[in-house]
């Protein structure tokens, strides 16, 4: 199915992205501990330290088994001194971590540079994978499963979308390091044997589309796609339609298509380069509720209570807040801020609760149902799930839902309808 032309445009003002993009990136690279979650896009992972042990930058620390395994690698030098400190994840639960104690010595694993020009495709994509790239626009799919394909790859698709409001670091990273973006998007194109690259980026960041064009103009492979300033032109499937007029079901290599964001390409940049595994990672520290936004250069597995503090704190006038891991639109908000810094975590925004105020009555205007990007009817469908009539949910197709968060944010009574249809969805997939 082909999904609305027209997205929601979140105003400017309301994209609140002002707050972040001008300041400079703090670089935070020296926390006395790290946490590393023993959790990976929801598989729990198997801890290959033990307490004493001592780990240098780089060291494959755990490793998640099954369809599609991937190692996690220690962020400092020095030594473990738990295997199951809980910690709180992104995921909006505790999980279990491994805490290493920072000697501040910085030693980093033996690395080798790699003869770049002469790595084939399969040395590419084990590179990838033994530094533990991620997919870092939030969900957490190893990257070299995607490459791994056997379907013929027409276009690779750089994500610069960045739709949700308040997020700056991708934004932040190819106005800092567009020469390492563009390298990785390219190793991803060899990596799936693909020559032809899109950047797809939103039309209003015209400064930056300008020095995309500059970087590229000499690459007859790469090309800039201009989206909509939409929510949500980041979310993946709309980006391929976009992109390839081509629609797909499951996997987006069903269009001949592989997207990665722009965070993903730069860490394999460097995994290509320099062999660096991902330990560490820009993100976008945010929202009224923080004395000074800004994107922060942290490493895998800090706590985000230092980093608030070390940027200045929460804003003076600040009473009861949501922290907000991962952007507005589709994050958690976690009861806690000792909140850890994950691969696939994308922001914290701390909002004032005043901003978004419940009231659940239904006003009944409809909006919920005009901007669902998969033409679903969320208030129909939280009513039909108060019913409990499984049958009559069903019916109504919640599990199209992409989780965009859209309608809730755009309900004037505030009514929390993405869990409803979540909650939905889950239940109509269970009783299959
Ligand atoms: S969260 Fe689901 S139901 Fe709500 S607008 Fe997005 S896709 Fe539609
Ligand atoms: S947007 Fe909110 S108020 Fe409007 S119909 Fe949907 S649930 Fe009701």
């Amino acid at each position: 199915m082909f999904i609305k032309s027209k997205g929601t445009h979140i105003p400017e003002h309301k994209g609140h992205k002002e707050l972040s993009t001008s300041a400079p990136v703090f670089e935070y690279l020296a926390p006395e501990y790290v946490y590393i979650p023993l959790v990976e896009a929801n598989t729990p992972c198997e801890a290959l330290v033990k307490v004493g042990d001592k780990v240098k930058v780089g060291q494959v620390v755990a490793t998640k088994k099954g369809r599609f395994p991937i190692n996690l690698h220690a962020s400092v030098s020095g030594e473990v001194v738990s295997v199951n400190q809980k910690m709180w994840h992104c995921s909006g639960r505790l999980v279990p971590t491994i805490q290493i104690k920072n000697d501040f010595q910085e030693t980093k694993i033996e690395t080798k540079h790699n003869d770049v020009g002469s790595l084939t495709r399969e040395e590419i994509i084990a590179i990838v994978k033994d530094a533990g790239i991620v997919g870092l626009g939030g969900a957490s799919f190893p990257a070299y499963a995607k490459y791994e394909t056997d379907c013929q790859i027409d276009y690779v698709i750089l994500n610069a979308a960045e739709c949700e409001p308040y997020l700056t670091a991708d934004y932040t990273l190819l106005t800092h390091h567009l020469d390492a973006v563009l390298r990785g998007l390219k190793y991803i194109m060899r990596a799936a044997d693909c020559n032809r690259g899109v950047i797809a980026i939103k039309a209003n960041k015209k400064a930056l589309i300008e020095k995309i064009k500059l970087a590229i103009a000499e690459e007859e492979s790469l090309s800039l796609f201009l989206l909509k300033d939409v929510y949500p032109a980041g979310w993946e499937k709309y980006i391929v339609q976009r992109v390839t007029n081509r629609d797909y079901k499951g996997l987006p290599s069903e269009a001949c298509a592989v997207v990665n964001n722009v965070g993903t390409a730069h860490a394999i940049a460097r995994a290509v380069e320099e062999n660096q595994p991902l330990v560490d990672k820009i993100l976008t520290v945010t929202g009224e509720g923080i004395r000074h936004p800004q994107n922060v250069h942290v490493k895998i597995g800090t706590n985000m209570r230092e980093v608030v503090q070390a940027i200045g704190g929460y804003a003076s006038d600040l009473g009861e807040a949501y922290f907000v891991a991962g952007g507005p639109m589709t994050g958690k908000a976690v009861a806690f801020d000792t909140l850890i810094v994950n691969r696939a975590l994308t922001s914290v925004v701390v909002m004032p609760k005043d901003i978004r105020e419940i009231n659940p009555e239904c006003m009944g205007c409809g909006k919920c149902g005009e901007v669902c990007p998969v033409f679903l009817s969320p208030i129909v469908i939280k009513e039909a799930l108060q019913d409990n009539e499984i049958s009559s949910i069903a019916e109504l197709r919640p599990e199209l839902c992409m989780e965009c968060g859209l309608c809730s944010y755009i309900c004037p009574s505030r009514i929390e309808l993405t869990d409803s249809v979540v909650r939905a969805k889950n239940k109509v997939l269970a009783a299959r």
